[in-house]
């Protein structure tokens, strides 16, 4: 049997990285369903306790299938280590709560997922951890906005749903000059289109139930960063908080990393034509996709990730009522606030994914009520143009 350090190519790795095959020779990695583990003496759980001794003990601490994930998503994202969690929502929080303590201060760009924002608003400050909005777009903003108890910057580039860009490389410099932590969440390339900790970041969160699973079957999330970030800080707070994966999940997402990469090749260029057919609409005001030579990032896009998504969000003219009778008058497309699905996903973000945010917040995140967001997938392209053609 080969091991993982046979290989280093993205596609070997995705397929092969961190099976470890048991005695019965097993083809596809087997998903252990047992929580917890038999030590041969009172002796070896004594040592296994102890941290004298590796090995399993319990599976809200480790799991074999988990175990093989994490160290496959870990070679994929080029970090030592990686921890999964019950939802991506999990990591964020786990990310969090291990890393800060009361009165250190985040920077959080502006377009970040809707629950990140409420998280911090909402619970984070009743722990005395202070937060500020920045504009993922303007790098300077971030290193003026930087106090002294700032400890940590959080960002998702592309945006959801607008995808903006930040500019991994430059603001991993003013973390480090700061000595905080650039987190960064890599939901919408996922490692096959961008390797944030490639470009200087620090840590990096998954929602597993996007992309890497892709065929929208369970939720789940991922940390990868150092050894000493992920191991010794993060999971040592994971083993007494419990937000752990199951095996069961664990074993789809292994088998959705396996065609992660012909997935997003595919994702990506349904979404750059379906873009370039959406611009030239006489019904549509504005599109957003990274991959268009208009989008204000274009080059900065193409230099941190090697494919522009499988999202593209747009707004139709008109307001509210013109962007759900789009929605409405689909038949095929899922109305759906999930995304990163081989089915085409539909969303009015203003009104689901964003719509607990007050107006203003809304507002300077630029989610507007004419605005659409479709996560792109691997149906025929005609049959999708013709479905959003219904409403427009
Ligand atoms: C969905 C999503 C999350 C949250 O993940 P869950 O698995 O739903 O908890 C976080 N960030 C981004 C960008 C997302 O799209």
């Amino acid at each position: 049997m080969t091991d993982s350090s046979d290989y280093s190519d993205f596609a070997t790795l995705a397929v092969r990285a961190g099976q470890q095959r048991t005695a019965e020779g097993e083809h596809s990695e087997p998903i252990f369903t047992t929580s917890s583990y038999v030590f041969e003496s009172a002796e070896q759980a004594a040592r296994r306790f102890g941290n004298e001794e590796d090995g399993n003990i319990y599976s809200r601490f480790t799991n074999p299938t988990v175990r093989t994930f994490e160290q496959r998503l870990a070679a994929l994202e080029g970090g030592e280590s990686c921890l999964a969690t019950s939802s991506g929502m999990a990591a964020i929080m786990a990310t969090c709560m291990a890393l800060l303590k009361a009165g250190d201060h985040v920077l959080c760009s502006t377009s970040v997922f809707g629950s990140t924002t409420v998280l911090f608003n909402n619970y984070f400050v009743k722990f005395g951890v202070e937060v500020d909005y920045v504009d993922l777009a303007n790098t300077d903003d971030w290193a003026v906005a930087i106090k002294p108890n700032t400890k940590l910057l959080f960002l998702e580039t592309p945006s959801n749903p607008l995808t903006t860009i930040g500019d991994v490389r430059a603001l991993a410099s003013v973390a480090d000059e700061h000595q905080c932590l650039l987190v960064v969440d890599n939901c919408f390339c996922s490692p096959a289109l961008q390797q944030p900790l490639k470009l200087g970041a620090h840590v990096v969160i998954h929602s597993a139930t996007k992309f890497l699973d892709g065929q929208g079957r369970c939720v789940g999330g991922a940390i990868v960063g150092s050894t000493e970030i992920v191991e010794e800080k993060i999971l040592a707070w994971m083993r007494s908080a419990g937000a752990t994966m199951s095996p069961f999940n664990a074993w789809v997402f292994l088998k959705g990393l396996e065609t992660l990469k012909i997935r997003m090749a595919a994702h990506c260029a349904a979404a750059q034509e379906l873009a370039e057919w959406l611009v030239d609409l006489a019904q549509i005001e504005h599109v957003y996709y990274p991959g268009l030579e208009s989008h204000p990032q274009h080059k900065l896009a193409a230099s941190q990730q090697s494919g522009f998504g499988g999202i593209v969000s747009f707004e139709v003219k008109g307001k509210r009522t013109e962007a759900w009778n789009v929605i409405n008058n689909t038949r095929m497309l899922s109305i759906t606030a999930n995304l990163g699905d081989v089915k085409t996903t539909i969303t009015h973000p203003a009104s689901t994914t964003h719509g607990r945010l007050e107006p203003e917040q809304r507002a300077a995140a630029g989610i507007n009520e004419n605005l659409i967001r479709v996560a792109v997938g691997l149906e025929s392209l005609n049959d999708i143009k013709a479905d959003l053609l219904r409403g427009l």
